[in-house]
């Protein structure tokens, strides 16, 4: 599959090369060229098809035939060794829960897959590529796991100083080997920004391969459209008009499901979960798109000022904003309204959401007011235990660690302070 950039000036190019360069050299995002329908019966017999059965058929389009049939198939198995079970809350809401990886957040399936991509394309390739990837949390656990001792691929992690929990900051800092953490004096948009820069830096490109780990990087991106294949899957047999509600932040998730709709998949509606952060909330209401700095909130791998991935649903719908409206609604919620709704879940169903889950319940309360008659699944982003301090606060109950975060919880940090981009320039320079 070719891929072409979405600032339509760079050539058309490979999946190899989109992966290995991240961004396009007209600095666009990379989109494939295009997306095929797979077979009804496939979606009519999934409930007969494995995880890794589903994922195959629907990435294969993507990647072949750069990546043979038999390898392709064992990184989609690697990938997807653990579950994605849907879990009933009431007859109308349900939750997909997306944190049964290593790093127990939903950005394991997508770094997991593009370590092994890169893997694979850099098998044969004598000079180091290096990864560069801004966190607002859950990212950089999940590269850093995924990546960790993939030859060829050095990996460096910048994160928002004090602005990630005390757990996701475990899971980015501690590994060693190729992976590196750099503490930045500044918000996540900061972070991104200094990698955007570096990208651009004629100084730096001309020595080193740089690429990203972000959801901008397709390979990090696509995989991520399994999910509502799996949820879909799983409730095609109790309910007729499935929506899902995505608690959204740099929208990379919410458009990997809109191309496993294109792709035939029977989704009724999308719904952006947003919390403060919340310009595409704005935008559906004004058709102006007009970001801000992003705001520090509890459900903090939201706090994304300008997303990313949102020129890319742009692209799906071709800037046509009325085709758009029908098919996504966006709500905005406070840290206010996330505790309640954490609490609420609690004390009505048991079950223990983590924050970005609860803007996601607050998602699907809202657009069933309008349409009760559908089936709402929001997306359980992470594990609770990743945000215990906003959960304890709400939740009186003993909520045990997992082995993952068991694992790391006593750990040593291992990190780099910089504050601008000269200082990550420097570093980067003496790699
Ligand atoms: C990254 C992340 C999000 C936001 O996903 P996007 O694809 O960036 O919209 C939501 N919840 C959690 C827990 C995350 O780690």
């Amino acid at each position: 599959m070719n891929y072409y950039s979405l600032n339509n000036i760079a050539a058309d190019t490979t999946f190899e090369n989109a992966v290995i360069k991240g961004l396009a050299p007209d600095r666009g995002l990379y989109f494939p060229e295009s997306i095929t329908p797979l077979n009804p019966t496939f979606f009519e017999t999934i409930e007969t098809l494995s995880n890794e059965e589903i994922a195959f058929e629907a990435i294969q389009q993507f990647i072949s035939p750069e990546i043979p049939e038999a390898v392709l198939k064992t990184i989609v198995s690697e990938t997807l060794n653990f579950d994605f079970p849907v879990v009933k809350l009431t007859e109308s809401i349900s939750t997909l829960e997306l944190f049964h990886g290593p790093t127990m957040a939903f950005k394991d399936v997508g770094a997991r897959f593009m370590a092994r991509c890169l893997g694979y394309f850099n098998q044969n390739n004598s000079s180091e590529v290096t990864v560069l990837v801004a966190t607002s949390g859950d990212t950089g656990g999940a590269v850093a796991n995924g990546f960790l001792g993939v030859k060829g691929v050095r990996v460096v992690i910048l994160y928002p100083s004090g602005k990630v929990s005390n757990i996701q900051e475990k899971q980015l800092t501690t590994l060693g080997q190729n992976i590196t953490a750099l503490e930045v004096d500044g918000t996540f948009d900061d972070c991104q920004e200094m990698v955007k820069k570096a990208f651009m830096d004629d100084e730096l490109t001309s020595k080193m391969q740089l690429t990203s780990a972000n959801s901008i990087n397709v390979a990090r991106w696509l995989p991520q459209l399994f999910y509502f294949m799996f949820a879909y899957k799983q409730l095609k047999k109790s309910y007729k008009e499935i929506v899902f509600s995505v608690p959204s932040g740099n929208f990379g998730n919410v458009c990997a499901g809109m191309i496993a709709q294109k792709m035939g998949l029977p989704i009724k509606h999308f719904i952006a979960s947003n919390n403060d952060n919340n310009v595409v909330t704005r935008f559906l209401k004004s058709n102006s798109y007009d970001p801000k700095p992003s705001v520090q909130t509890v459900s903090n791998a939201m706090d994304v000022g300008n997303p990313s991935n949102f020129i890319r649903i742009q692209a799906i719908y071709k800037n046509d904003f009325e085709t758009l409206k029908s098919n996504l609604s966006s709500y905005s919620f406070t840290d206010e309204d996330t505790k309640k709704a954490l609490d609420e879940i609690y004390s009505t169903t048991n079950y223990i959401a983590d924050p970005h889950g609860a803007v996601g319940y607050l998602g699907c309360k809202s657009y069933l007011e309008t349409n009760p008659k559908a089936h709402c699944v929001f997306l359980e982003t992470a594990h609770p235990t990743k945000f215990l301090d906003v959960v304890k606060e709400v939740i009186d109950a003993d909520i045990p660690l997992p082995t993952q975060i068991q694992s790391v919880i006593d750990k040593q940090k291992v990190a780099t302070e910089i504050k601008d981009y000269s200082e990550f320039k420097v570093f980067l320079k003496q790699l």
